[in-house]
């Protein structure tokens, strides 16, 4: 890297020291105490997974590393028993399949980091930072009937490769994050990641991977674009590690990207350079030829589900999917899922996997099990048959420990979800997003309906309130969800999004018995002012019609 004193902030500390530099540094900083330590290490601290919690001086958040949200019981058990002796008895699992706990103090990490590390075989490292992050994939890569590539351990090598990397990925220009998988569905989401394989079938028959770049939400949303190669099946475990490494070294290399840390993120490089000059580059750093093809571009077919419910395995087994409300689960859910899962799993194979909508699932439950399972979740208050809001429904952090935020999150979401469940009965999925600021870790514009965290003057007063965007969609014609209305005051979001649903449950389009017009497509067959009208609530008229742009709003946040 050349360094420009020009260059944003943050790249002056990382050119004082390596992120990395702090990990051997934690009992000084426990004895030194959250005063002495100075800023930036304070920052650099993220880089191991570490988030200085601001509205709540003195705690922090430590996120921990999972690769394709994959977790043994012993390590979920091991992870309930920390969120209870430092996290006040919680975590939160995120959109990316990491799990994050909250309110530890620096005098709790030496011992934690080495109970993660020694005890769970876990880790941090690259967690947070401008760093490659979580690599995401479908909850049931490799067990799903009609994946028509078989993935392996990949992720976690190629998760391990960026570790073993250390200072070669520790200083990017930001996060880099990627999504690694096969799903027939593309559940995994690759279209919103800087680098996603998604599973296609070549013309003449042969199965492999596509492969896009460039994507990203945010408050400057785009979607990855196609490289237009094809990685057959045989040479997936060779050629994805190396795509994934280079693609985070052209990424390293692409200094001009660290003078605004806002445009710091790849999607802007390839917006700005195109996807022919990317894949031209991959090519030059790779030494050998990948297989071009115009036609392989986006990934086609499939409706969008984490997985969660009963599903059949390709072992003749089955996924029970556990539905988190919100995301957020108790140390002792979490400690009685590991016992639940080894108690009714096939002999040793019990294992638990994260899904991107806040879920979980426990894996290889032979089918005379499940009923005495789900009898046992629901006493657990996590029942597998919660309606379908729970299954869709994701929250990010909020007000309540992040820093950027606008808005609570965690509490609303509760009480949309109630609300909902108690008032509107679905069939067919609805995705309710509930974001506490443009950022959108919530993925609040690819969700059937998207709430961005914004402030407002209701009954004379300034409260919290949303924006609603509706009709978010990934796969061969993605759509981000248009918004429809302006800062809907918190306490009445959750009667805009039963009204939209009851307004989807009449007007949308029956093919026959239980194959019903998906929410997406309906959304998109209606305008703007349709769809608002059928979103309004009494007692409460929406401001003038004004397009706010999500980067404009983020700068006026
Ligand atoms: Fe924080 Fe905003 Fe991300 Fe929510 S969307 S966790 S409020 S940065």
């Amino acid at each position: 890297m050349n360094f420009d004193p020009k260059m944003a902030k943050v790249e002056h500390i990382k050119q004082r020291a390596d992120g990395l530099s702090v990990y051997g540094r934690l009992a000084e900083f426990a004895a030194s105490g959250l005063e002495k330590i100075n800023a930036d290490d304070l920052t650099l601290l993220r880089w191991i997974g570490i988030y200085q919690q601001k509205p709540n001086e003195g705690h922090f958040m430590w996120r921990i590393k999972l690769p394709g949200g994959r977790l043994a019981p012993s390590q979920l058990r091991g992870l309930g028993h920390m969120a209870q002796r430092y996290g006040r008895g919680f975590s939160d699992i995120t959109t990316r399949q990491d799990i994050q706990f909250h309110w530890f103090t620096l005098q709790d990490f030496p011992e934690a980091f080495a109970r993660l590390q020694n005890e769970l075989g876990l880790h941090s490292i690259f967690a947070c930072g401008d760093t490659p992050r979580n690599i995401t994939s479908c909850p049931l890569d490799g067990l799903l009937a009609g994946q028509s590539v078989q993935l392996g351990d990949l992720v976690r090598q190629v998760s391990d490769l960026f570790k073993a990397g250390g200072s070669e990925f520790s200083n990017l220009p930001r996060k880099f994050k990627t999504s690694l998988a096969a799903c027939p569905i593309h559940c995994h989401q690759p279209q919103i990641n800087d680098v996603g394989t998604f599973a296609v079938r070549h013309r003449d028959g042969r199965a492999g991977l596509g492969v896009v770049v460039g994507g990203g939400l945010s408050s400057s949303p785009m979607f990855a674009q196609g490289l237009r190669i094809f990685v057959p099946a045989e040479k997936i475990a060779q050629q994805i590690p190396d795509i994934f490494r280079h693609a985070a070294l052209i990424f390293r290399d692409s200094d001009e990207l660290r003078f605004k840390r806002k445009q710091a993120r790849m999607k802007f490089l390839v917006a700005q350079k195109g996807w022919q000059w990317f894949g031209a580059e991959l090519q030059k750093r790779l030494g050998y030829e990948l297989e071009q093809d115009e036609t392989i571009v986006n990934p086609v077919g499939g409706l969008y589900t984490d997985h969660t419910g009963i599903v059949p395995l390709n072992n003749g087994l089955f996924s029970v999917g556990v539905p988190v409300e919100r995301g957020r689960w108790s140390g002792e859910q979490m400690i009685a899922l590991a016992d639940l899962t080894e108690r009714f799993a096939q002999s040793d194979l019990g294992e638990i996997r994260l899904s991107q909508r806040q879920n979980a699932l426990l894996l290889n439950i032979p089918q005379a099990h499940i009923e005495a399972l789900c009898a046992e979740l629901k006493g657990l208050g996590l029942p597998a048959d919660a309606p379908l809001w729970r299954q869709s429904l994701v929250s990010c952090t909020g007000t309540q420990f992040c820093n950027l935020a606008v808005v609570e999150t965690k509490q609303r979401a509760k009480e949309i979800l109630e609300y909902l469940e108690s008032q509107v009965e679905l069939d067919s999925p609805i995705m309710v997003s509930v974001s506490g600021c443009p950022n959108s870790c919530a993925q609040l514009q690819i969700s059937d309906i998207g709430l961005t965290g914004t402030k407002a003057i209701y009954n004379d007063l300034k409260v919290d309130a949303y924006d609603v965007l509706v009709g978010g969609a990934l796969g061969e014609n993605p759509k981000f969800g248009r918004q429809i209305l302006a800062k809907v005051p918190a306490q009445r979001v959750r009667e805009v999004i039963a009204a939209v649903a009851r307004a989807y449950l009449e007007h949308r389009i029956v093919f026959g018995e239980g194959d019903v017009e998906a929410f997406r497509d309906f959304a998109a067959r209606y305008t703007i002012e349709q769809l608002a009208q059928w979103a309004a609530i009494e007692g409460w008229t929406p401001p003038p019609p004004r397009q706010v742009r999500l980067d404009e709003a983020a700068a006026i946040n």
